[in-house]
């Protein structure tokens, strides 16, 4: 930031207004060799503290020892990773998103009925998920398909979650979904078609849970970091982004998975960011190859859709894969875990085993511990 200094203004005016600059974050240098004898003062932020943008324009710009505010400079935003800045880690239940942590959430595209539910939770810890994900009011882009179970189905998830002990996540369409949502979940997500929807970012990011943003399918980059924005700014400290593919010319895959953003993701920002090989692919024989690749670019984690029978899955059946798939995508993770130095994050009772996992009466992965493994 760069201000203009009252003509002749007296050493006391200016030596208060420095003081002031410091309070404010700032750290204030005199600019003298302007033409027509005009002093400046160069605002530098300080690492110490977060500035509030829009207070200190306020404060400075009513100094009697301010003549105008040259440059208001760029406010930081909250999203931006300063020089050095480590990753934010994000934890939902067991899981642990960023700061070298790797997590896999699984499940349906649609919460089902009561029995496949369970049945697909169970398996999907089995296998190495932290995390159960399924959507109960679902954002389908013909009104005539299968919109959600609505409130049932978000009874039938705190059952399950309950039951199978593990953390849910869950989309909400609007704000009024949020307060029934927060009693059954962990996590809120926000789905692509809802990136833009302010209101729904506000009243999500002031809803105390952590929140899955998802990219909206035509969003740029910094679109999507600005979304993350309303969130942090509302006063969410657990924001986990998601790739989940973007808008292509090619049908032979339903979206493109923007492998080159989730790289300048980890750099522009702090916040993890996770992929969707589901969404991006729209095709079950890709979702692997596509899981391999997020993690090797530097996902924090990934989010799968799994069902016990895939043909049979509400929506999205297409790109479902079985609980035994998803087996083989959390061993190649942990193995592509050990070779970048990650940690992959398994729940408690889970051990993955390169020859796959087996079930012990109550349904928990009971195989060898993988070496690599913590
Ligand atoms: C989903 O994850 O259930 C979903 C609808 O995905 P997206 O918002 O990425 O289309
Ligand atoms: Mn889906």
């Amino acid at each position: 930031m760069l201000l203009k200094l009252r003509k002749n203004l007296s050493l006391t005016d200016r030596d208060a207004l420095m003081a002031l600059c410091r309070d404010l974050g700032f750290v204030p240098r005199v600019v003298t060799g302007v033409s027509g004898g005009v002093e400046l003062l160069d605002l530098e932020p300080s690492d110490a503290g977060e500035l509030d943008a829009a207070r200190t324009l306020t404060v400075l710009g009513d100094q009697y020892a301010v003549a105008s505010i040259v440059d208001a400079g760029q406010p930081r935003e909250r999203f931006a990773r300063t020089p050095n800045q480590p990753d934010s880690t994000v934890r939902v239940g067991e899981a642990i998103f960023g700061g070298g942590h790797m997590s896999l959430i699984a499940g349906p595209c649609s919460v089902d009925e009561d029995d496949v539910l369970i049945d697909i939770a169970r398996r999907a810890k089995a296998a190495g998920a932290t995390v159960l994900r399924g959507g109960v009011h679902k954002p389908r882009t013909s009104p005539y398909s299968f919109q959600g179970l609505g409130r049932d189905g978000l009874a039938l998830l705190g059952r399950v979650r309950e039951e199978v002990g593990i953390a849910v996540v869950t989309e909400v369409l609007e704000p009024s979904d949020i307060e029934a949502t927060r009693e059954v979940s962990d996590m809120l997500q926000i789905g692509s078609r809802n990136m833009i929807n302010t209101p729904l970012l506000r009243a999500a990011g002031r809803a105390g849970m952590p929140v899955l943003l998802k990219r909206g399918m035509t969003a740029t980059s910094k679109e999507f970091l600005l979304a993350a924005e309303y969130l942090l700014d509302a006063g969410c400290g657990d924001v986990v982004l998601c790739e989940r593919g973007i808008r292509g010319f090619d049908s032979a895959t339903r979206n493109v998975l923007d492998l080159g953003t989730v790289a300048h993701l980890k750099g522009a920002t702090h916040l993890p960011v996770i992929v969707d090989p589901s969404h991006a692919a729209g095709r079950a024989d890709l979702i692997r190859p596509l899981a391999r690749a997020g993690v090797a670019v530097g996902a924090d984690g990934l989010i799968v859709e799994v069902h016990s029978n895939p043909a049979r899955a509400k929506s999205d059946a297409d790109q479902a894969i079985s609980p035994d798939d998803f087996a083989d995508i959390a061993r190649d993770t942990a193995a592509l875990c050990a070779a970048l130095g990650k940690t992959l994050v398994l729940p408690k009772s889970t051990r993955l085993a390169p020859g796959g996992a087996s079930s012990s009466p109550d349904n928990e992965a009971v195989a060898a511990p993988h070496p690599e493994l913590p």
